[in-house]
């Protein structure tokens, strides 16, 4: 569409091919350019192996470069059909941390005057069985959780989770990925029946329409970007986001709506789609339920309603909805800015009701599309074993506890009846006494977790924390009563799923400093010093543990049997879940789901879900009168930067301290200059950072980077009820100049 309501299209940003060459380009570096320091100045590899990436959900493939049998430089993968040669700076700096001087190298254990002190193997884990052993002997197991991660290896995380439910005997577990995905989860399972993002990425270069929600993929999630940037079809793209990121500057409209309208914002698309005739009749006769009354519920949701709330004219809103409603190919993506939401899982099924009521879903370029952030969130999803039973299965269900009991060939009595805590009910349970031993696994949440100040207070009241990390130096492990070394990405063996649920393969090409161990092995030796490894004597390898999960994965949505081995995962390209090997395609034919119109309820019909928008947890006022808004800095930083903070090269790339959005009117009103010195303040903490005086942020609003390590003493803790994440991007602060 083209109306003059709308920006003129702007040139196309070609910012970010100067780091996402072909691989020719690459080659014809001569070392030394690479910026990874270690490579030597008669630089010629013996062989080059595939490897996929550690860092994001993309599955980015990467040609590790081996001399005598070690890295010594990487490349994009040309053939992959992933990145397509393409790699974005994480990617390219991949090695780079697993030589940082902070490696944890020895296990640690803290003494009687406080001080880590090294130890062998042995004491480390005899130390963590008996302190772990005489918790639950004293106060049964729900005195014990772990908080494990979307960041090691699909077979890690499955032992580590059948190894604590059913072996150890730990009740509550959760991971990292309830900061990022439970929303997308809990919203796609009560959608459709099933946790099943439902897209292929080569849906970004066949939509005729591509809406971005509280997504920034130019920096976030850089190689699905330039996907956008193949499409052949000259495609609106639209990005519905408070902030004028990156990627809403690179789009055809952007609709800069005030911070959490966005649900009352698409049930008024939804009312006017349906008010204009705009909807696809014979797919929600035929696959879908409760659309009926879904209409009623949106006829409170007129355009002047959602125009009120969000900022945006009811023209503007009014023609999105005929461009949604025009019968071409719409995307919908969305990631943190929907997830990280008091009402995530309402607003991420809003975006599912419009593709569903559109026929927007199972055919090429369409999609309610939710991308992963993490490189294996899709792993730990499926087989973490935390809120979840193994494999997509229910805890409360009989039947698939019988099914997990004789695959695994564990006593029924191991696998528990009831769900466990989520990951803020374990925080709560440590606060309140009733959980005494955690076990945090490759993750730092004493630096990412909400409201960061009263998380650290509450860590120090357990009575044993173990920390498993390559580093020493993070703010977690800082704090533990016994430290792992683990080894890190290159350095172990295994598989990730990527957000077009592609299996890949990653392998180890380093060997890990010191004692270091992988995650899989220290799984392994926990087996032996809690007296249940013969529970686990088939988890061998993590080979014989992929074979193991293809066995669970029969007759499921995600069913892989088809999978031969490790090897077919290399020859395919990395092969997307659901493949039996008979009734769906060949391996390497891109596949997005419900090209059928079957979703995955028993009546085969997605629903439509929905309720009343609530209100902002803490709204402005004013003492805090401004929207604290929070998010990826750069495509060069990732999370907490325990990784990307050891790279030189990706240092560069960001601002070396802490930088604060905020609009030049209000920086005019409050006297800041840019690059001055200001206090933020929000209930909870003051912090300091250089105002960047711009109009990417709209008056009233002030933006953070969340890799910051203290952005997270500001943010409010509040989470969405149905899938208990926090809701990371909106509360209230002031900002004052702290210039002297
Ligand atoms: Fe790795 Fe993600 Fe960058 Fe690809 S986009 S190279 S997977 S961090």
């Amino acid at each position: 569409m083209s109306s003059s309501l709308f920006p003129q299209r702007p040139q196309r940003n070609n910012l970010l091919r100067s780091w996402t060459g072909p691989l020719t380009d690459m080659l014809v570096r001569v070392p030394g350019q690479f910026g990874l320091g270690q490579v030597p100045a008669n630089y010629l590899p013996d062989a080059v192996t595939p490897s996929v990436c550690g860092f994001c959900s993309t599955g980015c493939s990467l040609h590790i470069h081996l001399k005598n049998g070690e890295a010594i430089n990487l490349s994009a993968n040309a053939t992959y059909p992933v990145n397509l040669g393409m790699a974005c700076p994480k990617g390219w700096e991949a090695l780079t941390p697993l030589s940082a001087p902070d490696r944890a190298t020895t296990p640690l254990l803290r003494d009687a005057s406080g001080k880590l002190v090294p130890a062998d193997w042995h004491t480390a884990m005899s130390a963590f069985a008996e302190r772990f052993g005489k918790i639950r002997a004293t106060h049964g197991p729900g005195a014990l959780a772990w908080l494990g991660t979307g960041q090691i290896a699909t077979e890690e995380l499955a032992l580590l989770g059948v190894l604590g439910k059913f072996g150890i005997g730990i009740a509550h577990g959760d991971g990292n990925t309830r900061q990022c995905m439970a929303t997308a989860v809990t919203a796609y399972k009560q959608s459709f029946g099933f946790d099943a993002p439902p897209y292929t990425y080569a849906d970004f270069e066949e939509s005729d329409v591509i809406i971005f929600v509280g997504a920034n993929p130019c920096i976030a999630h850089p190689i699905m970007w330039q996907r956008v940037m193949r499409n052949q079809r000259s495609p609106e793209i639209i990005v519905i986001d408070p902030r004028t990121t990156e990627t809403a500057m690179a789009a055809t409209q952007h609709f800069a709506i005030q911070p959490k309208s966005d649900l009352v914002f698409f049930y008024a698309i939804a009312h006017q789609l349906i008010k204009d005739g705009l909807i696809d009749q014979d797919f929600i006769g035929n696959h879908t339920a409760d659309f009926e009354t879904f209409r009623e519920f949106v006829r409170d949701y007129p355009l002047s309603y959602a125009a009120a709330t969000s900022g945006i004219s009811e023209e503007r809103i009014q023609h999105l909805a005929q461009l949604i409603g025009s019968g071409k190919r719409i995307s919908l993506w969305w990631t943190m800015g929907v997830n990280q939401s008091h009402e995530g899982t309402r607003v991420a099924q809003s975006l599912i009701n419009l593709a569903l009521m559109t026929g927007n879903i199972g055919k090429p370029g369409t999609g309610a599309n939710s991308i992963t952030g993490q490189c294996n969130a899709m792993g730990s999803r499926l087989f973490s074993n935390t809120t979840s039973l193994i494999g997509g299965r229910e805890f409360t269900n009989p039947q698939h506890r019988a099914e997990v009991a004789e695959i695994l060939e564990i006593p029924i009595g191991h696998i528990p009846e009831t769900n466990c805590y989520p990951y803020h009910r374990i925080i709560e349970g440590i606060e309140s006494g009733e959980i005494k031993g955690l076990w945090v696994i490759a993750t730092n949440p004493a630096h990412s977790w909400i409201h960061q100040g009263k998380f650290k207070t509450i860590l120090a009241k357990l009575e044993c924390l173990v920390v498993q990390d390559m580093y020493h130096s993070t703010e977690t492990a800082e704090a533990a009563d016994i430290l792992l070394p683990a080894a890190g990405w290159g350095e172990k063996d295994g598989t990730f799923i990527n957000s077009e649920r592609r299996i890949g393969r990653f392998r180890k090409v380093r060997r890990a400093p010191g004692q270091a161990l992988t995650d899989f092995s220290i799984f392994k030796l926990a087996s032996h010093a809690f007296g249940c490894a013969e529970l686990f004597e088939k988890w061998s390898s993590p080979e014989a543990t992929f074979h193991i999960l293809r066995r669970l994965s029969k007759n499921h949505p995600f069913d892989f049997t088809g999978i031969k081995d490790y090897d077919h995962l290399d020859q395919a390209g990395g092969i997307q879940w659901p493949f039996d090997g008979n009734t769906n395609p060949p391996d390497s034919t891109e596949r997005r789901l419900f090209s059928d119109g079957k979703f995955y309820h028993p009546d085969g019909r997605a629903r439509f879900i929905f309720s009343a928008p609530t209100p902002l947890p803490e709204p402005t006022c004013s003492d805090f009168p401004f929207t604290l808004l929070t998010g990826r800095g750069t495509s060069a930083q990732w999370h907490t930067q325990t990784r990307t903070g050891k790279s030189a090269v990706l240092r560069k790339l960001h601002p070396a301290s802490l930088h604060a959005e905020i609009n030049s009117q209000d920086a005019h009103r409050l006297g800041i200059q840019n690059a001055d010195l200001v206090e933020i303040s929000s209930r909870r903490a003051t912090i300091k950072a250089i105002a960047h005086v711009c109009t990417t942020i709209s008056p009233g609003q002030v933006f953070l980077p969340m890799h910051d390590s203290t952005t997270n003493l500001l943010t409010y803790p509040v989470f969405d009820p149905y899938s208990h994440q926090p809701g990371y991007k909106a509360c209230a602060v002031s900002i004052r100049s702290a210039q002297a």
